[in-house]
């Protein structure tokens, strides 16, 4: 048997490869559990460094400063899949990297992923690799209406296309070829609802599931969550026991996001990974015992995982672009359940993620006429969610 690793202690150094809103929100749970940060971004004036973390200004594959972190730091962890897997495996020799290369190599390839789950026995929607504009053709006459992905760097729905007829083909592999990257064929999933569940594990092999959230996306960015998912409680039971293999199969340590669709008969097709905290599990921050981020600092400094319990029902709207201007108009209107995040972007673009708002009540359809009156997001959307 291994032994069981020391936790780390308040005062130690984490490095984080990435600064973005996640990086931000690790850095806010950490200094209160009283870690300190070090992060790497490309980008000056990163959201981590708002909150108070040190930043190195440089390239994920700058071995210099790679070399620089891994002094500094007790432990690193990396907050996006895009990294670089070499650089992050270089890293690791180097210094405690908990979450792992192999984890990265997995996440970050949609065809590696899928071949990981289906040996796991966790099932994923019938999928081809497509090399050519014919093996387009040939999948879609196999698995009929397809989601045509990029096997790399496609994330919020970038790299992506819906093939519903043979005449679409041509455009759409034309499009996703220019990404340099592979193509899968994925069969087109007619489902009744798409859910995620955020599950831990640290080194001594304990895991802990959140609530299962339900999510809904506009042109493919996650835009409501609602907590707890509208489902049966044995598809939910169900939902979390996948979530554990996937923990287990992976020897995980951190949190990750696993992103299902539920077919109305009830059976679960898992769409995705995401090795780190995940959008979905924001509510998490305001409605749970412990944060995900807290949750996957826990785990990466081995310390026992905390309370996963949900105290309240839970809705998370995201503040994309499109609603900051109108929301920061309607800030005394928000309803006194709101809770609201933001990242300090300066760069405030459609479709950019900027912040969120969590929301907690007993009844959370009496959260529909107040969001509906703000009129900071999609009418049509809240009706689907409340
Ligand atoms: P992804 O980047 O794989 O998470 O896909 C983004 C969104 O596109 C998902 O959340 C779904 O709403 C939709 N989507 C992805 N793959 C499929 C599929 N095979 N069938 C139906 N919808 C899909």
């Amino acid at each position: 048997m291994t032994s069981v690793p020391e936790p780390l202690l308040p005062g130690s150094m984490i490095g984080l490869l990435g600064g973005g809103q996640l990086a931000q929100m690790l850095v806010l749970a950490g200094h209160a559990m009283g870690f300190r940060f070090i992060v790497l971004d490309p980008a000056p004036n990163c959201p981590a460094a708002l909150a108070g973390a040190t930043q190195i200004t440089a390239a994920y594959d700058d071995f210099a400063v790679l070399a620089e972190l891994a002094d500094a730091c007790d432990v690193v962890s990396y907050e996006f899949e895009n990294v670089n897997a070499d650089a992050v495996a270089w890293l690791e020799e180097r210094v405690d990297l908990p979450q792992g290369s192999q984890l990265l190599r997995i996440s970050q390839n949609r065809l590696r992923e899928k071949t990981f789950l289906q040996k796991l026995a966790v099932p994923v929607a019938p999928f081809q690799k497509i090399i050519t504009e014919k093996d387009v053709t040939v999948a879609f006459e196999e698995l009929g209406e397809l989601m045509l992905k990029t096997v790399t760097g496609g994330y919020d729905g970038r790299g992506q296309a819906r093939i519903s007829s043979t005449a679409q083909i041509p455009e759409a592999f034309s499009a996703l070829s220019q990404a340099k990257t592979e193509i899968v064929a994925e069969q087109f999933v007619p489902f009744e609802r798409e859910i995620s569940v955020i599950v831990a594990r640290n080194r001594m092999g304990e895991i802990r599931c959140f609530t299962p959230a339900e999510n809904l996306h506009k042109k493919n960015i996650l835009t409501i969550s609602r907590i707890p998912a509208r489902l049966v409680p044995e598809v939910s039971e169900q939902a979390q026991t996948v979530a554990k293999k996937i923990a287990e199969g992976l020897e995980l340590v951190g949190v990750l996001g696993v992103e299902m669709f539920v077919l109305p008969d009830g059976k679960l097709l898992v769409n995705e990974i995401a090795p780190r905290p995940h959008n979905s599990g924001h509510f998490t921050q305001n409605a749970c015992v412990s944060s995900q981020f807290e949750q996957h600092l826990r785990a990466i400094t081995n310390l026992a995982l905390g309370s996963t319990e949900l105290y309240k029902p839970a809705l998370m709207l995201n503040i994309l672009g499109e609603h900051l201007p109108l929301l920061l108009e309607k800030l005394k209107d928000l309803p006194p359940e709101a809770k609201l995040h933001l990242y300090g972007k300066q760069d405030c673009r459609s479709g950019r993620k900027m912040g969120h708002l969590n929301l907690t009540s007993d009844s959370l359809e009496s959260l529909l006429e107040p969001l509906q009156k703000l009129g900071v997001w999609d009418a049509d959307l809240l009706n689907k969610m409340l």
